[in-house]
């Protein structure tokens, strides 16, 4: 294999901005809770339209946040979705409430509102669903769901940043909302995330304890409640500041990007291209196609050998994970849209500096690939 030929599945975005940002935030003295911590927030808030931004340091520890200022608590129930990272049910298991899985539906892979309808119990207190590779889930139908029967809603949107559903932002149906900023998604601080939401009270829970229970003008060694550490560095806020900065031109690099592959992709028989429906506007987390799962694995293979990195995705379902099964009894079948969904999906390369040269390869790649498949070698 030639190495220069060589495209990976994701890659950041790292400019000299970036840099700049970084090195300055070093050489402050201010490394932790200073002004640029505060900057991030307010940009990020501004970004997705939030009234209050709290960042922490992954956006596992935003949707703990995000769960913890809903009071959810043991017994609770709360409606989660088995086609998403294990993020978002591990949550629900961290105050001991029980994670309720409902099926997901094709145009969006997320909840399908229709069957959450028919989970919800005098337990539930909650919605969790999760908006997967870069699009909103059905939020208006959900959000009017949980209205009708008082539930909150705590949208895990770490890989939906700039999403929008009807041309609305994330928090016209979340009483919360969640991101992440690993180095594979849209905007990275290497590790980080951030929770937001409209609601005074569940900020000012969510900031204490972010930052061990303290009050916000308390004494440093007074703590009203049990809290964490879950804060970012100053370093990570300046990465994340410059970031967000560069967010409006990352989402038309990334809009263009997926036009092409979506052009360039067209005519390839065997596979399904991603579904964005009418009322969504993407933001593109990874470019997700779905194959039969006959010759999934072989067809990863073959990609992987020729230098394209690819993965299935997410595979297996969150049910189906070891610890899952171990722990509830899960089996196969249980939720069949998700499960299928889960078996046919490879993610292919898709980054913010990734060349229309570079998707060409992925498609030569691909097609002789599917021939030899085809052929049977
Ligand atoms: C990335 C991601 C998260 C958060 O991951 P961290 O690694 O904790 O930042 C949560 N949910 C989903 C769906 C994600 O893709």
């Amino acid at each position: 294999m030639n190495s220069e030929e060589f495209i990976p599945l994701s890659r950041p975005y790292i400019t000299d901005q970036d840099e700049r940002a970084v090195l300055d935030a070093i050489k402050s003295s201010q490394l932790s809770l200073g002004e640029r911590t505060s900057a991030f927030e307010q940009k990020f808030a501004s970004l997705v339209g939030a009234e209050y931004a709290v960042a922490v340091n992954s956006g596992t520890s935003a949707l703990h946040l995000g769960i913890k200022a809903l009071g959810i608590s043991k017994d609770d129930e709360v409606v989660v979705s088995p086609f998403s990272f294990i993020a978002s049910v591990n949550c629900v298991l961290y105050e001991s409430a029980n994670p309720v899985f409902v099926d997901i539906e094709e145009q969006t892979l997320g909840l399908d509102p229709n069957l959450v309808y028919q989970v919800i119990s005098d337990k539930t207190r909650a919605i969790l669903p999760t908006h997967v590779f870069g699009q909103s889930c059905q939020m208006k139908d959900l959000c009017e769901l949980a209205k009708g029967h008082q539930l909150s809603i705590l949208a895990d949107s770490c890989e939906a940043i700039s999403a929008k559903h009807h041309g609305k932002e994330v928090l016209e149906y979340a009483d919360l909302a969640t991101f992440g900023f690993y180095p594979n998604k849209q905007m990275t601080t290497g590790e980080g995330g951030m929770l937001v939401t409209n609601n005074l009270q569940m900020y000012q829970m969510a900031k204490s304890l972010r930052n061990q229970g303290r009050g916000d003008d308390m004494n440093w060694l007074v703590h009203d409640r049990l809290g964490y550490n879950y804060r970012i560095s100053e370093i990570t806020a300046a990465l994340g500041c410059s970031q967000v900065d560069q967010m409006p031109e990352i989402h038309l690099r990334r809009q263009k990007l997926a036009a092409y592959y979506m052009s360039a992709f067209l005519e390839i028989d065997e596979i399904q291209l991603p579904r964005v429906p009418d009322y969504n506007e993407h933001s593109w987390f990874v470019f997700a196609i779905r194959v039969s799962e006959t010759i999934r694995d072989v067809l990863l293979q073959k990609l992987n050998q020729k230098g394209i990195q690819s993965k299935a995705y997410f595979y297996p379902c969150i049910h189906l994970q070891p610890f899952y099964r171990e722990r509830f009894g899960f089996k196969e079948g249980q939720f069949p849209v998700a499960e299928r969904v889960s078996k046919e999906t490879i993610v292919l390369p898709f980054f913010t500096s990734m060349t229309e040269r570079q998707v060409d390869i992925v498609k030569t790649r691909l097609i002789e690939s599917l021939n030899e498949i085809r052929k049977g070698y």
